[in-house]
């Protein structure tokens, strides 16, 4: 692993010392809030990142499934501070920008169907908030006030704000969280790799719909406003549907006119190889999708939700024209995200899909090869996205327990040989930024080879 520039002893111990005092992390446990350190990365390069003690490491989750065109790209921080000069903000309450025009145009050339309008958030949070408040508004001024109950997954990761987080259905998610649970309701999580036992995979697919089908006649359409789904979950450990899956639930979804929302905030922007993959990659139009992270590859929060112009043309002709959508952020369509995401847009079409496009079968047969390893059970993916599960033994596929933290492990070995890992309990996640070189994928399985390696030795 090649050491670079890192902090000196001294400033490592004063920066720990000052995080664990001042700073708090996302997804803290109570008895460490306000008393813990994660370590730290000091910059970031391409495909590479360098933390506190000057080690280079493999960005292997992309940040979080975001820096799709990888850390210190020119023409992006050129944006931001032309951007900044030209014009830091103004308000979306009263005023547009061209930044956020422009943009939303070129957004509604490539999302599926008629979804011709965006409403920009602030992340994917408030993306997915913004379009369930959204079709909440929407029944109502429908006149069909019942019309709000939301079919979400099991496994399924959503976002951290009140409404969002209620569909999160993974493990761990609401055991000492509150939640609008009573309008939530979770489907079974559509992973092949922890079907029923005898179960082929095309009856456990029509199991799922089936399932959905008699959810729909339990409750009454008449009471459900949407269904939510990541086209390929990404935070549950990157589970790829049953083939046809997608498609049928739009199709349940049309039949009782119940919105489709595909939260496409870690597939859409190059991750598998598109713009949007709702179309491209599954074939199925949704009438909302949201949308963030990739968008401006993390160099700005920026997130939104694209809807569909059918459902505006039905709010128009409704009989509350004049009710008001009392939703609205200060930083909606902000110039500088919005900039941002221009010029992501331009290096995304200007190389990087074709990229990614090219390497993901690369990637993802590289990544399965780990499944000659006895602690791996399945490694799944697709595009530059995949997950490699572990488990207690492969006779059984049993998982391991949840207490040993076995991606944590995996990880700390990785980042001592140079990668970063996303640790999911007992799955590591690998997404990393889309200019990866083929050389650069065969590192990175080495190294992620060597780190499981390590850990199943620990472990026996
Ligand atoms: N939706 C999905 C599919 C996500 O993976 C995430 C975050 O990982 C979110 C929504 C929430 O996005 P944010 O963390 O930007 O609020």
């Amino acid at each position: 692993m090649r050491k670079v520039k890192g902090l000196s002893q001294q400033a490592r111990d004063a920066f720990a010392e000052s995080a664990r005092a001042h700073l708090i992390q996302p997804w803290p446990v109570a008895g460490e809030i306000g008393a813990e350190s994660r370590g730290g990365i000091v910059s970031g390069n391409g495909i590479y990142v360098t933390d506190i003690e000057g080690r280079r490491q493999i960005d292997g989750p992309a940040g979080m499934w975001c820096t799709n065109v990888g850390h210190g790209c020119e023409p992006i921080a050129r944006t931001l501070y032309e951007q900044a000069m030209a014009l830091s903000y103004n308000s979306p309450w009263y005023t547009a920008n061209d930044p956020s025009v422009r943009l939303s145009e070129r957004l509604a050339n490539h999302a599926p169907g008629d979804l011709n309008h965006v409403f920009y958030t602030t992340g994917g949070s408030s993306a997915v908030e913004t379009a369930l408040r959204f079709m909440q508004f929407a029944n109502n001024v429908l006149g069909r006030a019942d019309k709000k109950m939301i079919v979400a997954r099991q496994g399924a990761y959503h976002g951290s704000t009140y409404l969002s987080a209620s569909l999160n259905g993974r493990p761990r998610d609401h055991d000492w969280m509150d939640s609008a649970g009573e309008l939530v309701i979770k489907l079974t999580c559509p992973n092949p790799f922890r079907r029923p036992a005898g179960v082929s995979v095309e009856a456990f697919c029509d199991m799922l719909v089936d399932e959905f089908r008699n959810t729909i006649e339990t409750y009454g359409a008449e009471r459900i406003g949407a269904f939510i789904a990541e086209p390929i979950m990404a935070s549950g450990g990157v589970i790829v549907p049953p083939e046809g899956y997608l498609d049928r639930m739009r199709a349940l979804c049309t039949e009782h006119d119940i919105l489709f929302i595909a939260d496409e905030v870690v597939t859409a922007f190059g991750r598998l190889g598109h713009v949007f993959a709702s179309k491209e990659v599954f074939g199925i139009e949704p009438d909302i999708i949201t949308f963030a992270k990739g968008v401006t590859s993390g160099y700005f929060p920026l997130g939104g939700a694209m809807i569909s112009s059918r459902l505006l043309e039905r709010l128009r002709q409704s009989n509350h024209a004049d009710a008001m959508f009392a939703h609205g952020l200060t930083y909606s369509s902000h110039p500088i995200g919005c900039a941002v995401a221009e010029t992501n847009l331009d290096l995304l079409e200007g190389g990087i899909l074709a990229q990614a496009r090219a390497n993901a079968p690369y990637f993802q047969a590289q990544l399965k090869s780990l499944e000659d390893l006895p602690l791996v059970g399945e490694v799944r993916g697709l595009g530059l996205m995949a997950c490699v599960e572990c488990v207690a033994d492969r006779e059984s596929n049993n998982p391991l327990a949840l207490d040993l933290e076995v991606g944590k492990r995996i990880d700390a070995h990785c980042q001592q040989l140079g990668l970063l890992v996303r640790p999911l309990i007992h799955m590591c996640v690998m997404s990393p930024p889309l200019t990866i070189s083929r050389p650069q994928i065969d590192d990175l399985v080495s190294i992620l080879r060597q780190g499981i390696s390590l850990t199943q030795d620990e472990l026996t």
